[in-house]
């Protein structure tokens, strides 16, 4: 695993909290010590020997959704706080510290290559049913959140895939490791990262498209750092849909008066995913396939776009701190129109902004209900 950048560290330990407005940890709960500068200086302490991990330094340098709110006014442009954070974390586990909370998730990880439990059925999904693995152009991985908490967004993507008749199979779903090393269990999260490898190079695919954007960020940040580069090209669900789009394999559906269901009058808000806009860099492909759409207004939340701020979702904060992601989550479906339906592109987000009485789908169930 890359190493804590300790000069990058150290200028977060020694700055005056410039970022603090952004950081939706601080803003949920207004402990001063899970503040960005906070956690870079208990982090930089700690990587200098000063202080030993416990349990409460844990859980303050856990306490990051690795949303990089941050970057938009850090006057440092190679600080990556929350992978500094992630990195200081690791040593914590065999010093014997741990976050209680989050034990049974690592426990069903390494039992169930899952968080959540036992999968209830292996999602194998192909355009080609009854035949064995292998040949198959492209990997969708759905991602176990999604297999979790929304199987109907597997059915979608399974479901555009055929109609743009791509060569595709979808595997077992199992973590791709995540959570194991957000809490600190780098083997678990090597060792899930070598079976996911060894399945895509059998599957002899040359395109691995992601529609969870952690899986995305793991596969192409810290596979790498595990020694377990993927030979394939990894690209984001939102681009890759548009590029099936724009090759003319999936068209819009004529309209239909009803398709707008638990959509209302149309009006909808786009719910920009962290990774996807401030890592990834997908802003405006998910926007251009909304907007293709008769009967569809777009009516952007404030702020959007790279200025996004988090649902609550991000570094499996639903799980390990459940009542301070709700409080993010509130805070951020204040920024939606009141009238908005909302869409977004991750199975995290629309776990996180399900608060309200008002519709939350996937980008993919979208394009499963309007194109052909
Ligand atoms: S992340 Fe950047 S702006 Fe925020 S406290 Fe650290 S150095 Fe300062
Ligand atoms: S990545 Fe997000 S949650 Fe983590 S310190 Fe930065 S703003 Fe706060």
């Amino acid at each position: 695993m890359a190493e804590v950048n300790m000069e990058q560290l150290l200028n977060c330990a020694l700055c005056p909290n410039m970022c603090r407005c952004e950081c939706p940890a601080l803003q949920a709960t207004g402990r001063e010590a899970v503040a960005p500068a906070g956690k870079g200086r208990l982090a930089a302490l700690i990587n200098e020997g000063k202080l030993n991990w416990d349990e409460a330094m844990l859980e303050a340098a856990s306490y990051c959704l690795a949303c990089r709110g941050c970057t938009i006014h850090c006057p440092f442009s190679e600080l990556n706080l929350c992978d500094e954070l992630l990195f200081s974390r690791m040593p914590a586990r065999p010093q014997g510290v741990t976050l209680p909370q989050v034990d049974p998730y690592l426990n069903n990880l390494r039992k169930y290559s899952s968080p959540y439990g036992q999968k209830s059925d292996p999602v194998i999904k192909t355009n080609r049913p009854g035949e064995r693995a292998g040949g198959e152009e492209v990997i969708f991985f759905n991602g176990c959140t999604s297999l979790a908490n929304h199987p109907p967004s597997i059915e979608a993507a399974a479901s555009v895939l055929l109609k743009a008749g791509v060569s595709f199979r979808m595997t077992e779903e199992d973590c791709c490791g995540y959570p194991a090393l957000v809490w600190g269990d780098r083997e678990l999260g090597r060792q899930l990262a070598e079976e996911n490898k060894r399945k895509f190079a059998e599957s002899g695919a040359t395109l691995l498209v992601t529609n969870c954007p952690e899986c995305w960020l793991t596969f192409s940040e810290y596979y790498p750092d595990l020694e377990q580069e993927l030979s394939l090209e990894i690209i984001d669900g939102p681009s890759y849909f548009l590029r099936l789009i724009k090759e003319g394999r999936l068209e819009l559906k004529e309209p239909d008066p009803g398709s707008s269901g638990e959509l209302g009058a149309g009006v909808i808000s786009y719910h920009d995913p962290c990774i996807w806009a401030r890592t990834a860099g997908t802003i405006s492909e998910p926007r251009e396939i909304l907007q293709a759409i008769p009967g569809l207004e777009l009516n952007e939340a404030q702020p959007s776009g790279s200025l996004t701020r988090c649902c609550g979702g991000g570094s499996m904060f639903q799980l390990a701190f459940p009542d301070t992601a709700a409080a993010v989550a509130s805070r951020r479906l204040k920024e939606f129109p009141s009238e908005a339906a909302l869409v977004t592109a991750c199975p995290f987000c629309r776990e996180g902004l399900l608060q309200e009485d008002r519709p939350v789908l996937e980008l993919v169930e979208i394009l499963d209900r309007y194109f052909k």
